[in-house]
């Protein structure tokens, strides 16, 4: 059992608040994704867990463990980075025994448990390649077999895609998933990219200036984001936000009137998603009417960008739709579609 239990903590340089009472327990063989920003404090956890950094308060507790006061060899923790790591007068091979001989494991257990991990990654074939002879795709697959070959309590991935292109970046996510599954071990992984949160995460916990904003399956934090950060940083196209006011249930915004809302009066910042909303016929009561920003054909749909309600606005068209820049187009956003959040506060009301 490695259940991973951070309680109050919190990391501060000076005045300078990195992580502000991160408090969360992560279940055991549970896939929990850090997301956020730059800067808002993700890899400093993660390194608080590790033992890289001290905790300025609060507790870290794995399994039954306080380990706080652990170096990070006694955590028993393994780390993935997204500079890989490796040794590079090591080959493949030795990189991937080598935390079996730092942690003094049964020689004769050796070639077996390096193998097998270099078959779960498809490194089979590199064996006895340096690190400097293969692509950085083949190079982040040996830091993962590394990482699992002695199976740890918990594994900490800090941005383990970021360096690999768009193509390779997908399908080392999915081989990622597929380990994940295989190993049922806790996870701790770090990204900016909400893509990968989205696909990847048991739990996402977004993050803003070293403050949690929201914790919750990826569904959750999609569909019902805590607040306006969190609303437009999920998603791509993220959500539609629009400033105005909400009286008698009516929603007014500049040049857009949406009816049929609930909460109560005042200033709003109302949200949808691209996929929820749809073009109107020219004219359909109710519809907002705005010229059209610009068109993007993704394929399998068709991305209209309007100017409305004095912000940006993307809708999902059907993957035929076609029209000019500057065209009218008439959109449909019903109540039922709609997110309300305190425009102030920028706190989900609705
Ligand atoms: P990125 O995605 O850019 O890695 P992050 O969310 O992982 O960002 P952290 O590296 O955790 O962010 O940093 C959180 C904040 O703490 C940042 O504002 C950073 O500048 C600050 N910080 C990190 N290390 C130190 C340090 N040793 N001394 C002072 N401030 C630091």
């Amino acid at each position: 059992m490695a259940e991973i239990q951070l309680r109050n903590l919190s990391k501060r340089w000076g005045s300078f608040i990195g992580v502000n009472n991160f408090d969360l327990t992560i279940a055991d063989q549970e896939f929990l994704v850090l997301l956020g920003p730059s800067g808002c404090g993700k890899t400093t956890t993660m390194r608080m867990i590790a033992g890289l950094e001290d905790a300025t308060e609060g507790e870290i507790w794995i399994g039954d463990r306080q380990v706080n006061d652990l170096d990070p060899k006694d955590r028993d923790v393994a780390m993935v980075f997204q500079s890989y790591g490796l040794y590079p007068h090591l080959n493949v091979y030795e990189n991937i025994r080598f935390p079996l001989k730092v942690r003094k494991a049964d020689p004769a257990t050796h070639d077996e448990r390096v193998m097998k991990a270099a078959e779960m990654v498809e490194l089979t074939e590199f064996l006895h390649r340096k690190p400097a002879e293969l692509s950085g795709g083949q190079r982040q697959r040996v830091a993962l077999a590394r990482a699992i070959v002695r199976k740890p309590s918990v594994f900490l991935m800090d941005e383990p895609l970021s360096n690999l292109d768009a193509k390779l970046r997908v399908s080392t996510r999915a081989q990622i998933k597929n380990l994940s599954h295989e190993l049922k071990v806790t996870t701790v992984y770090v990204t900016h990219d909400q893509i990968e949160a989205m696909t990847l995460a048991d739990r996402v916990v977004v993050m803003k200036a070293g403050v949690v904003q929201q914790v919750g399956t990826p569904t959750d934090i999609y569909d019902n984001p805590a607040n306006t950060f969190v609303a437009s940083f999920i998603g791509s196209p993220a959500m539609n936000l629009m400033d105005g006011d909400l009286r008698d249930g009516t929603f007014t915004g500049k040049n857009v009137e949406i009816t049929g809302l609930n909460g109560a009066d005042g200033p709003v910042t109302l949200g949808f998603r691209a996929e929820d909303a749809s073009v109107a016929e020219a004219g359909t009561s109710g519809a907002v009417n705005a010229p059209l920003y610009t068109i993007e054909l993704l394929g399998d749909a068709t991305m209209l960008t309007v100017r409305a309600g004095g912000q940006m606005v993307s809708v999902k068209a059907h993957k035929e739709y076609r029209a000019g820049i500057g065209d009218p187009v008439s959109l449909a956003i019903p109540a039922a579609i709609c997110h309300l959040f305190d425009r102030t506060t920028g706190a989900r009301i609705a």
